[in-house]
């Protein structure tokens, strides 16, 4: 099967499991998901499975992308945050849809990797960093929308921090990886409205930067 007839296979599996926003239909068919996947896995970028990246980590399911995006309820004048770039998958989703993406990566070379590929693609309208997600992206902020693709116990109060009035954050929250749920939280003028909306499994959402093993320095002198 051509890489065209797998995709328009993936897109409507994505509608008859409750992908309906035409936005997101659209930006999952024109962002190439192959791009993001490891070479081994190249023929499987267009089956509804996540696949590793390296560093224990994985590029989200596409239903799993397709509904979250869609959980944002996005529109074209906003700007999102990102907590996880991973891969750069969904970012790259999110650019196809909003005005300006930011995304935060812990691990130094998916973040490395992922900025390499929206260069290549020309994905303008994202821009990456290394750091703590968690800490959010204070100068940016606040941002209208907030998406975090690794699960935790509680969002992360930086984060709702950083959320406008009105605005709308999208996180994996539970105990532990077997009772995760997609959470919509909205930030109202009294507070946080919380909404519960599917079970999902993500990765954990862990602090500070990780530390990647780094070579031996030879001494000088
Ligand atoms: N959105 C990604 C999938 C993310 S997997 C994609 O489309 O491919 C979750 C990612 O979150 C991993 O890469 C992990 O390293 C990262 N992560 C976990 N905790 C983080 C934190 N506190 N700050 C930034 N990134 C974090």
């Amino acid at each position: 099967m051509s890489t065209a007839a797998r995709k328009i296979r993936l897109l409507m599996l994505l509608r008859r499991n409750g992908v309906t926003d035409v936005q997101v239909l659209r930006a999952m068919e024109l962002v190439p998901r192959e791009a993001f996947v490891p070479a081994t896995f190249r023929d499987q970028a267009y089956e509804d499975t996540a696949l590793p990246i390296g560093h224990g980590q994985t590029i989200s399911q596409p239903l799993v992308v397709g509904l979250m995006t869609q959980a944002l309820e996005l529109s074209d004048r906003m700007k999102v945050l990102e907590v996880g770039t991973g891969s750069g998958y969904q970012a790259a989703v999110l650019s196809k849809i909003v005005r300006r993406v930011y995304s935060v990566e812990r691990h130094r070379p998916l973040f490395l990797e992922a900025e390499e590929k929206f260069k290549e693609l020309r994905l303008h309208n994202i821009t990456a960093r290394l750091g703590d997600g968690m800490k959010g992206w204070p100068e940016a902020a606040p941002f209208e929308r907030i998406l975090v693709t690794a699960g935790g116990l509680e969002p992360p109060a930086e984060l709702v921090a950083q959320l406008a009035i009105g605005g709308i954050m999208v996180i994996p929250l539970g105990p532990d990886r077997r009772e995760q749920k997609v959470v919509r939280l909205r930030r109202t003028d009294d507070g946080l409205e919380r909404e519960e909306l599917w079970p999902v499994r993500f990765v954990p959402l862990l602090p500070d930067v990780a530390s990647d093993p780094v070579p031996p320095v030879e001494q000088a002198g």
